[in-house]
């Protein structure tokens, strides 16, 4: 672990208080949490700021049946792109422990593997991710990192992912949700589910497949996502976007302390519009029925 202190160190870096570095994005939420672009911070000075405070990141993915061939790209790129030089435990739930390759990770970084049931329809394996992390937070979590970064396994890095994003609160902008106005944002519609959103409301869309924070928020977060998720299940309701619709809503009345840009999520089945200075996340392509089922 030594090699890993002291690894960081203050610059003399000075901002200028005259002039924002980007112009072309939105750069706050009204509520005055940071976006997170490129060229909006200075990863030296929040690096030595982390690593003074000597964080551990757990990184959580869930790879559920046939989703276990994702692991390995998962955790190679992670290796190489995220949170580089940092404490990380990387976290996989799995049914099929033994589809769980066994990789050599760099100093400082561990992976647990964590055994949980398999639900068969692909919406409750998904929607479910939020019981299990509420659950682990509470009895695992809380006691071995101090954030947690909680995102899709069908994923690669393929550019850094540091300190930048860690906030006690954080949530990140739906790449397919860039430009959209509010009223188009598919948030859950019918006023008797609990993920409802009406027309007038809203900030921004978040994606179910990257969120994180503190272990108490995060806590906080999956527990009223799963108990609201569980009383529509109750009255046979099923939000249109799944766990992705009840995050929205949690969201909504309680503000992220930092909101990621679409860098850190992003599919190129979108194409690389001009603002979009990096793809530090990016999707891999798969075949949904094939996978699925
Ligand atoms: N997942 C899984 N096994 C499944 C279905 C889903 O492990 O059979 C997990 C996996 O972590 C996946 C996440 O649930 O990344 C969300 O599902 P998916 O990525 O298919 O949703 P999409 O990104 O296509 O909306
Ligand atoms: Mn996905």
């Amino acid at each position: 672990m030594d090699s890993i202190k002291g690894k960081f160190h203050i610059t003399n870096f000075l901002p200028c208080l005259v002039s924002s570095r980007r112009s072309d994005v939105l750069m706050m939420t009204p509520w005055f949490a940071p976006i997170v672009w490129d060229g909006t911070y200075n990863i030296d000075i929040l690096n030595a700021h982390f690593q003074q405070r000597n964080v551990c990141i757990g990184l959580t993915v869930f790879a559920i049946k046939k989703y276990t061939v994702f692991v390995q790209t998962f955790i190679e790129t992670a290796e190489k792109y995220f949170m580089v030089g940092h404490k990380v435990n990387y976290y996989v739930f799995t049914d099929r422990v033994t589809d769980i390759p066994i990789m050599e990770l760099a100093e400082g970084r561990q992976m647990r593997v964590l055994r949980v049931p398999a639900y068969q329809r692909w919406q409750d394996v998904s929607m479910r991710r939020m019981e299990m992390l509420r659950d682990y937070s509470y009895q695992q979590f809380r006691g071995e990192v101090d954030y947690l970064v909680c995102v899709d396994v069908d994923m690669r890095f393929s550019d850094e992912v540091g300190v930048e994003i860690l906030s006690d609160l954080f949530g990140t902008l739906h790449p397919g949700m860039c430009g959209a106005k509010r009223e188009h944002y598919t948030y859950e519609r019918n006023p008797q589910s609990e993920a409802y959103i009406p027309f007038d409301e809203g900030d921004f869309y978040y994606a179910g497949g990257y969120f994180g924070g503190n272990i108490e928020e995060i806590y906080k977060l999956t527990n009223f996502c799963h108990n609201a998720m569980m009383a529509d299940k109750d009255k046979n309701i099923e939000a249109i976007w799944h766990d992705e619709s009840y995050l929205n809503k949690y969201f909504l009345y309680h503000k992220p302390t930092k909101v990621l840009s679409p860098e850190y999520l992003w599919d190129n089945g979108f194409g690389i519009p001009k603002f979009l200075k990096r793809q530090r996340f990016v999707a891999v392509p798969k075949n949904h029925n094939e996978i699925r089922n």
